[in-house]
């Protein structure tokens, strides 16, 4: 097997900024330990990659810092056989953390040509269960739902009631809630009485734009 330089870089990652602030998950840290992150950024930000924060990936956009994406996918509590549907692929490497721990990702990201570079990422580094939309992911995925857990990677001003709608019985959604600066991370559960939610912490996320998030 080829070596990869990044290796130690991504243990770093993992030990210093992940498990040091309290994610236990061994799944999500095995997963975190597996993906490699530096091909998800451009060839110039490589070296950047596993550091404590956010990178540009074009397009105005974001791809998240590590440990947000760890907290992210730790409150989603995937055990191996559930339907994820994420809004907002971006680069894709949130997608290729939920395809390692899920068994099957539904996302949905509305810049097409950012859609098309993660495609290429997730099919070169071999992942195939992972289904890929353009649009406008505030209307969920009516024809694949209800999904067991629901990702949503950028910032609304309050949860879109199509994903509360495609959000299964005992389901989980996280989503950054709030004004354009800064927004609560919140744990959705869709329980029998209605949803129960649960703050995770102070966030900031790139705009959720669509029908049920920002406009334009
Ligand atoms: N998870 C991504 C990653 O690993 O690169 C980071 C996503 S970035 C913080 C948020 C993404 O949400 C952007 O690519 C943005 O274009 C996308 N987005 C914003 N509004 C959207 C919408 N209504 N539907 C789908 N994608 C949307």
């Amino acid at each position: 097997m080829k070596s990869d330089p990044f290796e130690l870089a991504r243990k770093k990652m993992v030990e210093q900024q992940i498990i040091s602030r309290g994610i236990k998950d061994k799944r999500v840290l095995n997963a975190m330990m597996k993906v490699p992150r530096h091909l998800f950024v451009s060839k110039n930000l490589m070296n950047q990659a596993y550091e404590d924060h956010p990178l540009p990936i074009g397009e105005g956009q974001t791809i998240s810092q590590p440990y947000i994406v760890a907290l992210m996918t730790e409150a989603l509590g995937l055990k191996g056989n559930e339907k994820v549907l994420e809004i907002g692929t971006g680069c894709g490497y949130q997608t290729a953390i939920l395809a390692e721990l899920c068994d099957r990702v539904y996302t949905i990201e509305r810049i097409p040509s950012l859609s098309i570079r993660a495609k290429d990422t997730l099919t070169h580094l071999g992942y195939d269960n992972v289904e890929f939309k353009v649009g406008d992911g505030t209307l969920g995925w009516p024809e694949a739902a209800p999904f067991d857990g629901i990702m949503v990677t950028a910032a609304s001003p309050k949860i879109p009631q199509p994903l509360i709608d495609q959000l299964a019985m005992g389901g989980k959604m996280v989503i950054p809630v709030g004004d354009r600066l800064t927004q609560d991370l919140l744990l959705i559960e869709r329980v029998p009485e209605g949803i129960k939610k649960t703050s995770l912490g102070g966030v900031r996320f790139v705009d959720l734009i669509g029908k049920w998030g920002w406009q334009e």
